[in-house]
């Protein structure tokens, strides 16, 4: 059985190969062009629905079993009243005030913005609230969609990483907003820890999906 990983960000297709080490895994940016995918989702599993789907459309019938696995994941933060959430990859580029952010009153029609413009925002609003750090959770949620057997599949799972973000040293070659986080139990933050794909929400999403796909 393929899997066909629903994302072109580099970052994450390492971690998503390294995770699902033991099956044959690859982009599907490999099998056809990559193409823009609106996420006009309310919530992680309707984005990550709406990415999967589309590649399976595009990709049209394979002769042979597949999985199309597309993961949507974000950061959490306590005191944005749980944002940046599912706009976590273009929150340095939202037009909002703290208070329209937590509201969530902005238009969200917004490109990703880089790494770096988003921990700066981060470090920005919890400054303005005159706040060290606020609990917060990594969340992912892992939509796979396909055939195997004949049969059609369509499944997803969650996996949750609580810890906070504060100002730490930002790192431009890591991923996202792992420089700013700390998760539970560690005195590092997660680019720091070698084993960040043995504890991460990616991976205990992974371990679910691992468990249903061995057992087709
Ligand atoms: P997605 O590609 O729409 O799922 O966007 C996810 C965004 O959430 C990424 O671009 C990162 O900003 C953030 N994110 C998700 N998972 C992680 C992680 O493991 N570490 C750091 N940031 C993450």
């Amino acid at each position: 059985m393929k899997i066909i990983l629903a994302s072109t960000n580099q970052k994450k297709i390492k971690e998503l190969k390294d995770i699902l080490q033991s099956f044959e895994v690859v982009s599907f940016a490999e099998l056809i062009p990559p193409f823009e995918i609106v996420e006009n989702g309310l919530t992680f599993l309707e984005n990550a629905t709406i990415k999967a789907q589309a590649i399976k459309e595009r990709l049209g019938a394979l002769s042979e079993d597949y999985l199309i696995l597309a993961d949507d994941s974000g950061i959490c933060i306590e005191a944005f009243n749980g944002m940046p959430s599912i706009y976590s990859a273009r929150f340095a580029n939202l037009k909002a005030s703290f208070l329209q952010l937590c509201n969530g009153e902005f238009d969200c029609n917004v490109p990703n913005a880089s790494d770096e413009a988003n921990n700066l925002k981060v470090l920005q609003y919890l400054k303005e609230q005159g706040l060290e750090s606020s609990r917060a959770n990594f969340v992912c949620v892992i939509v796979a969609i396909g055939k195997v057997k004949e049969k059609e599949v369509q499944v997803h799972f969650e996996g949750v990483l609580e810890g906070k973000v504060g100002n730490y040293p930002l790192d431009c070659q890591a991923f996202g907003y792992d420089p700013l986080f700390l998760p539970n139990g560690y005195t590092s933050t997660i680019n720091q820890i070698k084993e960040k794909n043995q504890i991460s929400h990616r991976f205990l999403a992974l371990q679910q999906f691992k468990k249903f796909a061995e057992s087709l």
